[in-house]
């Protein structure tokens, strides 16, 4: 096999970052900061140069771009009627942040409390507000409690208006559903404008954001593109170096750590490096013919994702993003971007949110719906419809349903066995049901109604609750929110494994920063929490004292 060759090279530094995505980057950078620290960060990914990736609208196609994602399939599930599920996930600089929606959403603070709870010191909202802080430049509104005004990404209010998102809005204030000001404020409860990672047209990853500038200005990392790890290398129980193969020339080559190596590889590439390198469930690794180097059942282990589906109805009376992306419009429209005036080019996919209930004697909200003046094929973010239309999408925040990621080969380059079982536990079902159910209120009020022709799918035919799951088991995709594969916990808790300073149980040198280690999912789209992790994992490896937990009104 490939990965036996003779090394092509050798080289030494103080760390190794393996995955230059949302976390990796911040790793990077962070440790840079400290002028005698030599770092070595490995990209499977090419740089990120694609211009899709950095103008807003071109999501929609990078995100099935194989030379800058993984283009991963779910393995078949009975729980989406048998079919297989397709999971993009970033493959350049910056990652997933460099291909994701741009939507800055942090969630509860109670999603935060229940990591503490698991036993997770430092790991409590109060805890992880400075953080939160830390990776934000607000630009707009905020109550500087909870807004950070001097991080590295922007974080700006949407700046292109729409006679649709406005009676979106409006008709869901009539269900007495409040407008609020700032979801990632004080409360996340109710409807408005999502806020994106956008700014001055552009997307702003965390790639471009912390690793670039980290490169310019210290000289001190080394950012090997197109290079794509496949083992840790142990010495007893110590990491000590990172195999990858480089893409181009299919070479090996091994880089020496002299204090740790850092795996930000995300949830499904983190846990199968891990595998490949004999850290995981010990009976799969012998039927991989791995040696073992430490047994670690959860590797792996406790995959979630958010799943979900999106309405769809056709428009009437108003003209839609459908039609406005192309022909003379689209042209009026690129100009509009070039010359820095709000434009479609530089919207996220979805625009407004709506953080509701799926039972009324539920406090706080358990469901994000996402709602655009676009019509997606089977609602398909990234395939615009013929017809003019809008899209509603609908996932429970905080899914029961768990799953795996388990190394099929040693060979880095065949995909894991990924199952997610979908809608598998009973309670996600009945929310998703009741979501959906929601999303049809939303799509009927009459402020919206004004611009519904018809919903065209599901359509009038899909009426029952039973008719409903049928359709969502038949329709839901991901979401993109992979966490927990290799879940933080204390090692008593067998279903973990790194513990509250991000090291990997029962082994020296080695630590997993990124979503993997997400021990529940938070009740929003994940890329602020990683933000977070990495920040916070940083100050772990560099030893800096902790900020002061925010002082929160009780
Ligand atoms: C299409 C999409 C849309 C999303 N939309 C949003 C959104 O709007 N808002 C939000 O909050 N979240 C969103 N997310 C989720 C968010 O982007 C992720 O939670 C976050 O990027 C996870 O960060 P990470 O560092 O764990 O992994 P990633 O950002 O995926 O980075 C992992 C990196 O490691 C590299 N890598 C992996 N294995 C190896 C290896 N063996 N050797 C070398 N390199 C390797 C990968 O190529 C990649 O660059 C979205 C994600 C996707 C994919």
């Amino acid at each position: 096999m490939m990965h036996d060759q003779q090394l092509g090279s050798t080289s030494t530094f103080d760390y190794v970052v393996v995955g230059t995505g949302a976390a990796g980057s911040i790793v990077s950078a962070r440790l840079s900061e400290d002028p005698a620290v030599t770092v070595c960060a490995l990209e499977s990914g090419p740089p990120d140069r694609h211009p899709y990736i950095h103008i807003p609208a071109g999501f929609i196609k990078i995100i099935f771009n194989d030379a800058y994602t993984w283009q991963f399939k779910t393995e078949p599930s009975p729980t989406v009627n048998g079919r297989s599920v397709i999971i993009p996930v970033g493959r350049t600089v910056g990652g997933s942040s460099s291909i994701n929606g741009m939507i800055i959403n942090r969630g509860q603070a109670d999603d935060f409390n229940s990591w503490a709870q698991r036993g997770n010191a430092g790991w409590g909202y109060a805890d992880l507000l400075p953080y939160f802080k830390r990776f934000e430049r607000r630009i707009g509104e905020g109550d500087s409690l909870y807004r950070g005004r001097d991080g590295n990404i922007p974080v700006t209010d949407l700046d292109w208006q729409h006679e649709i998102c406005e009676a979106f809005i409006s008709g869901a204030t009539g269900l007495g559903i409040p407008r609020n000001p700032d979801y990632n404020g004080a409360s996340q409860p109710g409807v408005g404008y999502l806020q994106r990672c956008i700014h001055r047209g552009l997307r702003r990853s965390a790639g471009r954001m912390y690793l670039v500038p980290a490169l310019k200005k210290s000289g001190q990392i080394d950012l090997r593109t197109h290079a794509r790890a496949f083992k840790v290398v142990f010495d007893g129980k110590k990491a000590v170096a990172v195999r990858y193969v480089d893409e181009r020339s299919r070479t090996v080559h091994e880089v020496k750590v002299r204090k740790e190596v850092i795996v930000s590889g995300g949830t499904i590439n983190s846990p199968r490096l891990l595998q490949l390198s004999g850290v995981g469930s010990g009976s799969l690794l012998k039927s991989l013919g791995v040696e073992v180097v430490h047994d670690l059942p959860a590797v792996g282990e406790n995959f979630r994702d958010h799943c979900s589906v999106r309405l769809v109805a056709r428009a009437k009376n108003s003209k839609t993003i459908n039609e406005i992306t192309r022909g003379p419009a689209l042209i009026g429209q690129i100009l509009r971007w070039l010359t820095g005036r709000p434009s479609v080019i530089a919207v996220s996919p979805s625009l407004c949110y709506c953080f509701w209930k799926s039972d009324p004697n539920i406090s706080g909200a358990d469901l994000q719906l996402v709602f655009s003046p676009a019509s997606y094929k089977n609602g398909f973010v990234g395939m615009l419809d013929d017809y003019p239309g809008m899209s509603c999408g609908v996932w429970q925040h905080r899914p029961e349903s768990i799953g795996y990621v388990r190394a099929k080969t040693t060979d880095i380059f065949v995909d894991p066995a990924i199952q997610p079982n979908y809608l598998s536990h009973e309670a996600d079902q009945r929310a998703l049901v009741s979501g959906i159910a929601l999303a049809r209120r939303l799509l009927r009020t009459p402020q919206l109604s004004r611009f519904v022709d018809c919903e065209t799918f599901p359509g009038d035919s899909v009426r029952t609750d039973d008719e409903v799951l049928q359709w969502a088991r038949q329709h839901v995709g991901t979401v993109w929110h992979l966490i927990g594969t290799c879940r933080m916990g204390p090692a008593t808790d067998k279903s973990s494994v790194v513990g509250d300073e991000l090291k990997v149980h029962g082994l020296q040198s080695l630590r997993v920063i990124d979503a993997s280690v997400m021990p529940s999912m938070p009740s929003a789209n994940t890329y602020s929490a990683t933000m977070v992790i990495a920040e916070k994992g940083s100050d772990l490896i560099r030893g800096k004292a902790a900020p002061a937990p925010a002082a929160l009104p009780a």
